[in-house]
């Protein structure tokens, strides 16, 4: 039998009915881009994640990109961020004409290092970019602490942890303003694409609301007050995903249980498994442990029928289309280390606990011959 790295279809068959009746009620109404679905959506994300506002867009990916736009982050400003992430992070400050300046991340947490934001800043820097990296809450005492002192605006990128905390508070909840992906594969994943920013300010809210609608005026839409986007979720997804963030919390508490059983049967072996900083809290998007042999580990489990995946194998800072900002191989050290180190395991809320005595029996399999 073969192990998949996670089980959408088999999520969507314990939903199956009360997923179906919701698409069907969306199809019968009619109504189908940014009507009542999508507005109750945005009220309960924004409730779970305890912040005033919740805007719905197309994706993740444009949920960063509104927000800095929104935040007037533009062309000569520096955002700092980390360059261990997925590309979209650094993408989105590049597509507002803004230049991301990366940060190395803390090994052990592999989100970015507060510590190392002050040898980073420069006159030009207007924003902190952190990203809740695995389902990770990223340090954001800090990082508010660093932000506060210099006037700078913190977006948190929550794609990977919506449900995750710091010092008891939500992810979204934390900084200026926060945003999310409903991806397939997220933890709260739709049927397709999806995205939502959350945040405090209503000023910001509104800005963003507008943004995603070609600029438009809330009073009518052929009245542009600003150069915008169209950037909106439709009902259909909506829908599914009002029914899906009914069970978020248990999916999360299950994938928290998985992450403590691997963590148990894997401790005996030269690997290193997932570490969680004092304060914060994981929703364990991902089961990363880091090998010296990861490659050839990787293969091993393939044999096995074990599905892994090598999350961020090029740092963004190395990546051919960031070759211009010119960072040099060991600029970020601990980022580049991890590249060639890291690997994902099978996690999902649904897995059963024999599926992760066998990964594990696999892994240990591995290093007997080597240990
Ligand atoms: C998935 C992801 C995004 C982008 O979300 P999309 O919905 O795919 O556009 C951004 N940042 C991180 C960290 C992600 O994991």
């Amino acid at each position: 039998m073969k192990t998949p790295l996670m089980d959408l279809k088999g999520q969507y068959e314990l939903i199956r009915e009360q997923v179906n009746q919701a698409i069907l009620r969306v199809l019968d109404s009619g109504q189908y881009i940014l009507g009542p679905e999508v507005k109750k959506l945005e009220e309960e994300v924004a409730h779970f994640v305890d912040a005033s506002y919740g805007i719905g867009v197309a994706n993740g990916t444009d949920a960063l990109v509104l927000s800095l736009d929104a935040a007037g982050i533009g062309p000569g400003d520096e955002v700092l961020t980390t360059p261990f992430t997925f590309f979209a992070t650094a993408e989105a400050i590049s597509r507002v004409g803004a230049t991301p300046v990366f940060v190395d991340i803390d090994p052990k947490t592999y989100n970015l290092d507060p510590d190392q934001l002050e040898t980073h800043r420069t006159e030009k820097t207007r924003a902190i970019l952190p990203v809740h990296i695995f389902g990770q809450a990223a340090n954001m005492v800090d990082i508010m602490a660093c932000a506060r002192d210099h006037h700078w605006f913190v977006l948190e990128d929550g794609a990977q942890a919506i449900g995750a905390e710091f010092k008891g508070h939500r992810v979204g909840s934390l900084g200026h303003a926060a945003t999310f992906s409903f991806f397939p594969t997220k933890n709260l994943g739709g049927y397709g694409d999806g995205g939502m920013i959350v945040t405090n300010d209503e000023h910001l809210a509104t800005k963003i609301r507008s943004l995603r609608v070609h600029g438009s005026d809330p009073t009518s839409k052929y009245i542009n007050r600003q150069i915008g986007y169209n950037s909106r979720l439709d009902e259909l997804q909506a829908a599914a995903l009002r029914i899906k963030l009914k069970y978020l919390e248990e999916w999360n508490q299950a994938r928290r249980e998985c992450a403590q059983l691997y963590d148990h049967l894997l401790s005996n072996l030269p690997i290193g498994t997932p570490q969680v900083l004092e304060g914060a809290t994981s929703v364990y998007h991902l089961y990363i442990i880091q090998s010296e042999e990861r490659d050839a580990l990787m293969a091993h489990l393939q044999k096995r029928g074990m599905a892994t995946n090598a999350y961020y194998t090029v740092p963004l800072h190395l990546q051919i289309a960031y070759r211009e900002l010119g960072y040099q191989v060991g600029s970020l050290p601990h980022a580049e280390a991890l590249a060639k180190r890291t690997l994902a395991l099978p996690l999902y809320p649904e897995m059963k606990e024999e599926t992760i005595y066998q990964v594990a029996d696999a892994v240990k399999e591995f290093y007997q011959g080597t240990v």
